[in-house]
């Protein structure tokens, strides 16, 4: 960043288990479209957004993060979420960050299966208060505009739709693949094929609790 430029800081959170290429696109078209400096992927410890279903540990999932973006050096790994107790609601992720960037503009990355389900998270008006969305469309999922913008209005100046082609990549698919043994290869990167490999993840009904 030259002098008196704002930096531009993406966050990326979710529960990536695993990250995947879906995740990698969002970053990359993100980063190019907006010109963001840095994109910060957040994973979620004890996520309020997905309840019920056993999460592999954040110490896996972490270092999953951290393999699959080690050849971009504009992503982050960020263990905001990680290194506090939950539950981890976005809007406080935000503040926290907001506190550590100083200055910085924030904009939210999510597919619009996020954007779908916005009006469930923790003070999405406080959310969009904070920051952009900025959003790559996912395959099955469309996003009602205009109830979004009747329950908080303004947000459609808030939103951003990000230029990326749709891929129907998910990690629930990506672990159920695993389970049944069909190739998750050209669908992650192969540093996170390697590790599910090696840790043994994702195998059976339990595995997640490895
Ligand atoms: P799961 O299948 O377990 O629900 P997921 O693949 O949706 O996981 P998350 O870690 O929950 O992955 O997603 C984090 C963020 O990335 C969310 O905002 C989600 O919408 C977005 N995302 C994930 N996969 C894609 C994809 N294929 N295209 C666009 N956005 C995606």
């Amino acid at each position: 960043m030259t002098g008196g430029e704002t930096l531009r800081l993406g966050i990326l959170g979710g529960t990536f288990d695993p990250p995947h290429y879906g995740h990698l696109a969002l970053a990359e078209t993100a980063r190019v479209q907006l010109g963001l400096a840095r994109v910060l992927f957040v994973p979620a410890g004890d996520p309020p957004h997905k309840p019920g279903r056993p999460l592999s540990p954040a110490v896996h999932r972490a270092a999953m993060v951290e393999a699959a973006i080690a050849d971009n050096l504009a992503f982050r790994l960020s263990r905001v979420d990680l290194d506090r107790p939950g539950p981890h609601y976005t809007v406080d992720m935000l503040a926290l960050l907001r506190e550590m960037y100083i200055g910085a503009e924030f904009y939210l990355l999510m597919g619009s299966d996020s954007l779908a389900e916005f009006l469930t998270w923790r003070d999405p008006a406080g959310i969009a208060r904070q920051v952009f969305l900025a959003v790559m469309e996912r395959p099955g999922w469309t996003a009602d505009v205009a109830s979004l913008e009747r329950e908080i209005p303004g947000i459609r100046e808030r939103l951003i739709w990000l230029d990326a082609p749709r891929l129907d990549i998910s990690a629930s698919d990506l672990r159920q693949r695993v389970q049944v043994g069909l190739p998750i290869r050209y669908l992650v990167p192969p540093a996170v094929e390697a590790y599910i490999h090696d840790h043994h993840l994702y195998q059976g009904a339990s595995s997640s609790q490895k």
